[in-house]
């Protein structure tokens, strides 16, 4: 658990203040995230990696000369939002274009890909590298489409050293996916995490067992079986990560490898060592040599017990560069040359959005719209323990503060828009940006397009007809599907809001509250009956089987919310 906090809402930005405030000589605070506060050479391609927070010393212990040049730091376990990701872009590229680094996640697909999509427009060159070493968590053939675990660290850190070695944006992105394709992850643990301020931790794993490929957001592990001795768990993790060696001899690889032994915020450096000392046997018996092994805490999951072992296989160029110098709060090795130690000039801030003009009936709407917003906020503040315990059965444990987190913001962005005399066009799409930022992962994208879209289906000069709030909500709901790519059956909101939207369009006459209210039990009973089949998709598609007998959370938080929308609509 943690002991200590202020309030588990600032837990995560608190943490980075504090962060940046002990290493003012690499770190500066930017809006979103953190960066170098070195200035990055004109033309250098820039390495922005990130994700959310509660993994320390990833991601944003890892900025400074050598590895990244900026972090955005999202909630505990969510993705930042697409617009974290974007300041930190402005404050880290020079010139050089910029790779987006990040762990293979749902939430952190969506949120850098609309970062990258909207850097594009603006000319900048952005290339997209997927950490993806966990073999626990998809097949050898789709090594790709696996998660990302402490892989992380040396995938960024041969990334970084590319650059630091003069690499164009071309050769930084080929390098980072090399060594992703020669990086392999497998974990296990002993007892889940606790999300600050809470009092449970989102799983537990009975005593005297482990959960094998367990996530670092809190995911329980795949499967559960007996824990060994210390030897016998490094035999486990070794022969797991040994399995898909390369043959040797070929492509330059001849047994030399990265051997990195994470401990995942419980487990103790000592007991790291004594499952080192037999790892350390085995890569002799099999003819390894390790090079620069780590062993200690590098991706972390809170106070998860539990560790992982990771191996690079590694041909010279890898090798060169995995024993590069780099200079970051968390990871140092080597001497750094000086001309890194420019102060950067200024911060990059996107100031308050403009206000366009609007009519007082479309400032009326927006009083109405930002009602019902406060109305959402107090649904998701009422269910937030229950949506979390959902998403802790196969998730992550976080929908539920992601979407109280997501409402209030939007809530609160939409009174702020009000007061500055916005219309209902630009009130909704104040409050779409801001539900995205506040919440972060994969809802808190979704739900932030939906209120974009909705929001453009208004204008600033025109009141709202009844039919015009219907064809809002369905245009948030086509955003979810287009944005999310999911189909009814993967298990997702959009098994509630595909039923529902057809409910709507055949309900609806004059009345929007009433064809509202009439079509959300269509919602409700959707969602309820994603109990009985696996996620396909999102992070739950991990622990499938897992999810079987429970709803999915962001389908029935849809639910709720459209029930209480034709409620308040009907009010
Ligand atoms: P994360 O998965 O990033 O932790 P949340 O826990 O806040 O994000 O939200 C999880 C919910 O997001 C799932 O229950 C599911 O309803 C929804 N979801 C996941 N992927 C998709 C998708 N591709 N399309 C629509 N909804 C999705
Ligand atoms: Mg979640």
């Amino acid at each position: 658990m943690t002991y200590l906090l202020n309030s588990p809402d600032n837990f995560a930005d608190e943490a980075v203040r504090g962060l940046v405030a002990s290493h003012p000589e690499l770190l500066v605070e930017v809006p979103g995230g953190v960066a170098r506060s070195t200035q990055t050479p004109e033309g250098q391609p820039a390495l922005v990696i990130g994700g959310g927070s509660g993994h320390y010393p990833a991601f944003a212990g890892w900025v400074g000369p050598g590895m990244g040049h900026g972090a955005p730091c999202g909630n505990i376990f969510s993705s930042p939002s697409a617009s974290e990701v974007y300041s930190v872009v402005r404050n880290a590229e020079n010139g050089g274009g910029v790779i987006l680094g990040f762990g293979n996640y749902a939430g952190d697909v969506l949120h850098f890909g609309l970062a990258a999509e909207k850097l594009r427009h603006e000319g900048i060159d952005v290339r997209i590298v997927t950490v993806s070493d966990d073999i626990a968590s998809n097949s050898p053939e789709n090594h790709r489409d696996r998660r990302g675990v402490a892989g992380d660290l040396p995938v960024f850190k041969i990334a970084g050293a590319a650059i630091e070695a003069g690499a164009d944006l071309d050769e930084a992105e080929r390098v980072a996916w090399k060594a992703n394709d020669a990086t392999r992850s497998f974990g296990l643990a002993f007892e889940g995490c606790t999300l600050p301020g809470a009092d449970e931790p989102l799983f537990h794993v009975e005593k005297g067992r482990m959960g094998e490929g367990l996530g670092i957001h809190g995911e329980p592990g795949v499967r559960d079986s007996p824990l060994g001795s210390a030897s016998e768990v490094a035999d486990l993790l070794f022969d797991a990560v040994t399995a898909e060696e390369p043959v040797r001899g070929e492509n330059g690889y001849e047994g030399r490898v990265a051997v990195i032994l994470n401990g995942l915020g419980t487990v103790k450096y000592e007991e790291l060592f004594v499952v080192y000392a037999r790892i350390a046997e085995r890569l002799e018996e099999k003819g390894f040599t390790a090079v620069r092994p780590e062993v200690g805490e590098f991706v972390t999951s809170l106070d998860m017990a539990g560790l992982s072992l990771t191996f690079v296989f590694l041909d010279e160029e890898l090798e060169t560069l995995w024993t590069a110098p780099v200079e970051t709060p968390a990871y140092r090795r080597g001497a750094m040359p000086a001309a890194n130690r420019i102060p950067r000039a200024d911060i990059w801030n996107a100031g308050e959005a403009e206000i366009p003009q609007s009519s007082e009936d479309s400032r009326e709407c927006a009083r109405a719209i930002t009602a019902v917003l406060e109305t959402f906020q107090r649904v998701c503040a009422e269910s937030e323990a229950e949506l979390g315990r959902l998403d802790a059965v196969a998730g992550d444990g976080d929908h539920g503060q992601g979407m109280a987190f997501g409402s209030r913001g939007a809530a609160q962005a939409a009174a702020k828009a009000v007061e500055r005399n916005a219309g209902a066009r630009t009130t909704l799409l104040l409050a779409g940006q801001a539900w995205a930022d506040a919440a972060g992962g994969t809802s808190g994208a979704l739900w932030g397009a939906a209120l974009t879209s909705a929001g453009g289906v208004f204008t600033d000069t025109d009141g709202a007809t009844d039919e015009v709030i219907v064809d809002a909500v369905c245009a948030g709901i086509d955003a979810v599907l287009r944005l999310g790519g999911a189909q009814p059956g993967d298990k997702t909101m959009v098994d509630a809001a595909v039923p529902f939207r057809a409910a709507l369009r055949e309900a609806f006459d004059m009345d929007a509250g009433a064809a509202i209210t009439t079509a959300a039990p269509a919602a409700r009973e959707a969602a309820d009956k994603t109990a009985d089949i696996a996620a396909r998709l999102g992070r739950a598609r991990v622990l499938g089987e897992k999810s079987v007998g429970t709803p999915d959370p962001g389908a029935l938080s849809f639910a709720l919310l459209m029930a209480a929308l034709g409620e308040h609509l009907t009010r």
